[in-house]
């Protein structure tokens, strides 16, 4: 259980004084749902109001706090001219300039002959001084809570600054005092401030150096929020490790008989991969091991091999992938080999009901069937195997960890292979996965042509249709992957069946249309029938993005490449290539193309190294923003940011690891302290593996 001196950071912020409901929703978009979000909700900058010149000293450009007399009131003449008040102090004058300004509320915060205390930008116009809407204007008496170092927040629409840093600062009074779960010395070393200091530091800056990311306070916070990422994953790793697992190690028999019906032998990296797996597999401890190979790499065919030696000891095994169309597909490769074996394998997917859905049961817990194969129908609580021992799980990253276990519990000690074609950069994995063992597929099966891929500009549209025309009369098919247009899928949507119908128009009938809202048997026609050749042209939302294998495509075209993520284009990417023809990948980009966004672009021209475009994304956006991140569920920070804290990580799992070392149970003071940690960044699930947890 969480400790009770958490509760006050873990009450919802309408805790807190002045937050109702009208602005609840809004802090919960801004920060989040409790009061401790609102402490994780970071300064972007600081504007330091302790410069307080006369106005003859005011320069150009600069924050100042002026203590001035209010002379007069001019109210605009018309609604477009501003509406002006002139001050001044015994150097001499300024105006302050508003538009849109109501003239009573103008009159009450500035009464001609009164002084008042004002802060803003000085600009010097046309030879005079003046204050566009000045931020702060009080009466003299307050002085000293304007002229402070102020923080600058991240605002959403509805929320003002002022509102947002008085919400934090009421947040700030609630941190309760925690003992100190970092290492002593270490702290001294790093010369970091404690923990509740460096939060007050954070929100109550003495300078810009408080706010800045790789300040001592900065990296206080984010190294507590990367060791309780790492010690948690450390801590369910342990448990892992001392959970029994079964000895499978098959006698080859039926592996062989596929060996033989491959066209193709295996390449080097999944030969390795295989090893390592069967390595997990004969141990008497759990596997769970990442498969990480690129889209192409041939992944499906080690998770073949491996379910084989399960197999071999008269277990049964299933593959489970994220989508219809996926499962499908791993039927399509699958049967014939499994065929060749003499194994029995059987589709179980969401759209199978009544009698049949029955039929593929009953087979299943008879033990008739030796592989399952599916979608997320297969962990409904129906589906009982007669011994499962090893769980596969295709583009895991789409599945949750709980979906994950409850594959395991269908089955006594099941061994785990989970398999993902997003390529993670070594820092974010570390992140994800902790010390997961993995297996990389980093070579490319033989004879693949290398994708030629264009950037060019969407103005030059007309341009690439006609080329596309002329790829289909040579006998190309073409994907068209049409834009992300915002989070919302209906957009999305919109412009995929504008395109459909402008190309339709051109090309006749021979033009598809996929996408996310379809029925799964209207989603499988249409791609059975690009697949078969009966469309040239395959308009898509991003459903294609994963995994599926059409080798006679060599054509993709992505609309509005800069607005996907450089994981997710190489993914599309890899649609292509698949087959032995000369592939071209076109990315066609909408103005205006900021320097980053180039640069990223850039680097899907220049390489298809799905681990070097990887960590050039982390490196060009920061973990955080990788758009890929999200689909890729890799952990978000709040405080700490991989492209900068990255040494920071490695720290932590070094520290992580000394940690359980010695202290196991988290018993000692400091594994006491620890726990804390751990709750604070919601680790609770690590909590429990703890015996006394
Ligand atoms: P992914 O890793 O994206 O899941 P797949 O398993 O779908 O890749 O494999 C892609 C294609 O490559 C399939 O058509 C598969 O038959 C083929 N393939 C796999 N391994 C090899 C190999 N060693 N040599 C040649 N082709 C291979
Ligand atoms: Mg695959």
């Amino acid at each position: 259980m969480r400790p009770s001196s958490l509760n006050a950071l873990f009450a919802a912020v309408t805790t807190l004084p002045g937050i109702g409901p009208r602005m609840a929703p809004l802090y919960q978009k801004l920060t989040g749902e409790k009061v401790v979000d609102l402490l994780w909700h970071r300064p972007s900058g600081v504007v330091d109001r302790r410069f307080a010149p006369k106005v003859a000293e005011a320069p150009h450009g600069k924050v100042a706090t002026l203590t001035l007399l209010v002379e007069t009131h001019f109210p605009s003449s018309s609604p477009k001219r501003p509406y002006r008040v002139r001050l001044s102090d015994d150097t001499g004058f300024l105006h302050l300039v508003f538009f849109h300004a109501r003239e009573d509320w103008l009159r009450r915060q500035l009464p001609e002959g009164e002084w008042r205390v004002i802060s803003g930008v000085v600009e010097h116009f046309n030879g005079e001084i003046q204050i566009n809407h000045p931020d702060h204007i009080v009466p003299v008496d307050q002085m000293a809570e304007v002229m402070t170092v102020e923080p600058i927040y991240p605002l959403t629409a509805g929320l003002t600054a002022r509102q947002v840093t008085k919400t934090i600062r009421t947040a700030l009074t609630k941190l309760p005092a925690l003992p100190e779960w970092q290492d002593a010395a270490w702290l001294t070393r790093q010369n970091w401030p404690g923990w509740a200091a460096a939060l007050t530091a954070l929100h109550h800056p003495a300078d810009e150096h408080a706010v800045m990311e790789d300040g001592p306070v900065r990296r206080r916070l984010a190294f507590d929020e990367l060791l309780a990422n790492q010690l948690a994953l450390a801590m369910v790793r342990a448990q892992m490790r001392r959970l029994k697992g079964r000895e499978l190690k098959g006698d080859g028999t039926l592996r062989a008989k596929v060996r033989v019906a491959l066209a193709f032998s295996l390449t080097g990296a999944q030969e390795r991969s295989l090893a390592e797996i069967d390595g997990d597999m004969a141990a008497p401890t759990r596997m769970l091991r990442l498969l990480q190979g690129d889209v192409g790499s041939g992944k499906t065919v080690v998770a073949l091999l491996a379910c084989l030696s399960a197999i071999e000891c008269g277990a049964q095994a299933a593959i489970m992938a994220p989508t219809e169309i996926l499962a499908r597909q791993h039927m399509a490769t699958i049967s014939p080999l499994a065929e060749a074996a003499g194994i029995r394998v059987a589709l179980l997917t969401g759209r199978d009901k009544g009698k049949a859905r029955d039929k593929i049961l009953a087979a299943l817990a008879a033990g008739e069937t030796d592989l399952l194969l599916g979608t997320h129908a297969l962990f409904q609580e129906d589906v009982t195997f007669k011994d499962l021992a090893l769980a596969v799980v295709d583009e895991q990253h789409r599945f949750g960890v709980h979906q994950r276990l409850e594959l395991a519990a269908k089955g006594v000690a099941v061994d785990m292979l989970v398999m993902t074609a997003t390529p993670i950069p070594r820092t974010l994995l570390l992140t994800s996965y902790g010390d997961m063992d993995h297996s990389r597929l980093d070579e490319k099966p033989p004879g693949r042509q290398p994708v030629d891929t264009r950037v060019v500009p969407l103005a030059r549209l007309d341009e690439m249709v006609s080329a596309v025309g002329r790829a289909i009369r040579a006998g190309a098919r073409v994907y068209w992957v049409c834009p992300l247009v915002e989070e919302s899928e209906t957009s999305d949507l919109a412009a995929a069946e504008e395109r459909h119908r402008h190309l339709s128009q051109l090309f006749g009938e021979r033009v598809g249309l996929v996408h996310g809202r379809m029925k799964g048997a209207a989603k499988d026609l249409v791609m059975e029938r690009f697949a078969a050749g009966d469309l040239d042209i395959l308009v898509a939302t991003t459903v294609i993005e994963v995994g599926v294998n059409v080798p006679e495509a060599t054509v993709m075209v992505i609309e509005h490449a800069e607005r996907f993520g450089l994981a997710q284009l190489h993914q599309l990417r890899g649609r292509v290539g698949r087959g032995d023809k000369e592939s071209r990948c076109l990315l066609l980009y909408g103005h205006p193309l900021g320097e980053v966004a180039k640069a990223r672009l850039e680097i899907m021209r220049a390489t298809e190294d799905g681990f070097l475009i990887a960590e050039e994304d982390l490196r060009l956006r920061g973990g955080g923003e990788m758009l890929g991140t999200r689909q890729s569920g890799l952990p978000e920070f709040r405080l700490a940011d991989l492209s900068i804290h990255g040494e920071l990580l490695a720290a932590a799992r070094d520290d992580s690891r000394l940690i359980l070392d010695r202290d196991p149970e988290l018993k000692t003071p400091r594994g006491e302290a620890l726990r804390v940690l751990l709750y604070l960044f919601e680790r609770d699930a690590a909590v429990r593996t703890l015996r006394s947890g």
